[in-house]
């Protein structure tokens, strides 16, 4: 079947009606043969704002909704995904272009998430804190905070999407959505979603959720809308780069979530074959564009003459092709734009006296559509492209010798998102996830730096963004904490001792 035809069908079925397509406008473009699914038109700035409104009115009767109540929503959102999970995840498929396993997996995480929103929702808890002054009790009382803004990027266009949307609901606040414009079908899927899950919840104020279709003018939008207290963002460090000023400016909360340049430390006592399989992963799952994907290897040198051949030899057999097909495991770049940002790369690694395999283009899908070899790049020093992210499968591959070399060097870049150690040494693993190892906020040991689950805190540190979404107690982002001081006694004893005796 077509991608437009197979496209249309799944949209059907999930409740998105053919009407929503116009003759022009916004194109909806698959990276599996670069054709046009369809046009969808933008929504106007006015548009933007009354969806805001709507939003910010929502807020009101929302927060009054009791925690647990509103993890019952989250619950029958999760029992829909879990009905459209093989549509939807075909639908990533076709739009931004996985290979199916992926596709499904990106699913299977908004899934969790709804899981873990529903126990959430009865965990919001504060603490009571000792008080020095008699006949006291001192509290904290979480509070829903407001409209979330949510902007995504192309990558993980619904699952990005789901970390926030399920603990927003659940702390009491509506979403208003700003998807990738390249990425604006999942986008409007998964709205039909929420909605069908509203209907079975009954009692949903309207504009709990709302999606803003268009670029990122209608992302300033929502960033510079005051009705909005907390916007999470995802994407590229250049974006971040002028998000958050504007949020801080406005003294709002953000949570960025921005771009990575993960590394792999391959240490003299690693397992090879578990390093193997985790650094293939890593570097060439989703064609190298997840924020986590792994982009640079420190390999030691007493195994580097066996690692790096043995990888030479799976970046040559890994099957690229349309990601419909079975066993492909390597699918298409987003777009032109994506491919000329790494032959760029390719090239200053080249000039640069690396020795590179693969990179090439493949005859896939047509003149409009990308698909690459994925590059395995030798470097002779930690210099160049290398110190900054391209989002395409590229893995630049360097020599170390001292394991503090290593650490430095996997530190020593703008961004902080990932990073892993492949050892069996228990001092380097240990070191590596204490103060003086990696600088990122995902550490880890003997897999790689991608693949995270939503149970821990999901995000990254310096140019990364410093936001935290999905597990752990990410949650308090979405809401406001109070500090209650209840003076149940007959005096009014004031803190540190002071005394202000007042006349009558
Ligand atoms: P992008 O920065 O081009 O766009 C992301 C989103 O931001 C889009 O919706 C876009 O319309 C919007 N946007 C862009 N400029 C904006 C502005 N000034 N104001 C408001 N909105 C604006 O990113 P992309 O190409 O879609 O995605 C790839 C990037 O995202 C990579 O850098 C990747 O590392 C990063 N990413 C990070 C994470 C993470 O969790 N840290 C997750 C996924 C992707």
């Amino acid at each position: 079947m077509q991608v437009a035809d197979d496209a249309k069908a799944i949209l059907k079925r999930l409740g998105v009606p053919d009407a929503v397509f116009a003759k022009e406008g916004l194109a909806a473009r698959s990276p599996i043969d670069g054709s046009i699914i369809g046009y969808l038109r933008a929504d106007t700035p006015e548009e933007a704002k009354t969806k805001i409104a709507r939003a910010a009115a929502a807020f009101k009767q929302w927060r009054l909704v009791p925690a647990p109540r509103r993890g019952e929503f989250v619950r029958l959102l999760g029992e829909e995904l879990r009905a459209a999970k093989a549509d939807l995840g075909r639908l990533v498929t076709l739009e931004a272009g996985k290979i199916v396993s992926e596709g499904l997996g990106e699913v299977q995480e908004m899934i969790d998430i709804c899981d873990y929103g529903v126990g959430l929702s009865r965990q919001l808890f504060g603490l009571t804190i000792a008080t020095e002054r008699p006949s006291h009790r001192m509290m904290e009382t979480w509070h829903p905070l407001g409209v979330c803004g949510v902007i995504s990027a192309f990558n993980f266009p619904v699952a990005v999407w789901s970390w926030n949307a399920a603990l927003a609901f659940v702390c009491g606040d509506p979403v208003v959505w700003k998807p990738s414009e390249k990425t604006m079908l999942t986008a409007l899927a998964v709205q039909a979603l929420v909605k069908r899950a509203a209907e079975t919840f009954g009692g949903v104020p309207d504009g709990l959720h709302e999606v803003l279709i268009g670029g990122r003018d209608l992302g300033e939008i929502l960033v510079d809308d005051h009705r909005v207290p907390v916007v999470s963002a995802t994407g590229s460090t250049a974006m971040g780069r002028q998000v958050g000023p504007k949020l801080a400016a406005r003294f709002a909360r953000a949570i960025l979530e921005l771009g990575g340049n993960n590394a792999a430390i391959v240490a003299p006592s690693a397992d090879l074959d578990l390093a193997l399989r985790g650094i293939a992963f890593a570097a060439m799952g989703t064609a190298g564009q997840r924020c986590t994907t792994l982009r640079r290897l420190f390999v030691h040198d007493s195994v580097y003459d066996t690692l790096v051949p043995r990888l030479r030899k799976v970046y040559g057999s890994v099957k690229i092709g349309d990601p419909r097909e079975n066993g492909v495991l390597v699918g298409p770049l987003i777009d032109k734009a994506a491919f000329d940002g790494m032959q760029r790369a390719l090239d200053e690694a080249r000039a640069a006296g690396a020795a590179i395999t693969g990179g090439t283009r493949q005859s896939v899908g047509g003149a409009d559509a990308y698909y690459v070899a994925p590059a395995l790049v030798e470097m002779k020093a930690h210099e160049g492209p290398v110190k900054r992210e391209t989002f395409a499968p590229i893995l630049y591959v360097m020599r170390y010798s001292k394991f503090e070399d290593a650490i430095v060097m996997q530190n020593d870049v703008g961004a902080g998102l990932s990073s892993s150690l492949f050892t069996l040494d228990m001092r380097e693993a240990e070191t590596f996830v204490s103060v003086a190892g990696s600088d990122c906020g995902i550490a880890n040991v003997n897999i790689g730096p991608s693949g995270a689950e939503i149970g821990g805190a999901f995000g990254g540190e310096k140019e990364t963004g410093g936001g935290r979404e999905a597990g752990s107690d990410a949650w308090k982002a979405y809401m406001r904490r109070a500090t209650n001081t209840i003076n149940y006694g007959t005096t009014l004893p004031l803190a540190q001792g002071v005394s202000f005796d007042i006349a009558e």
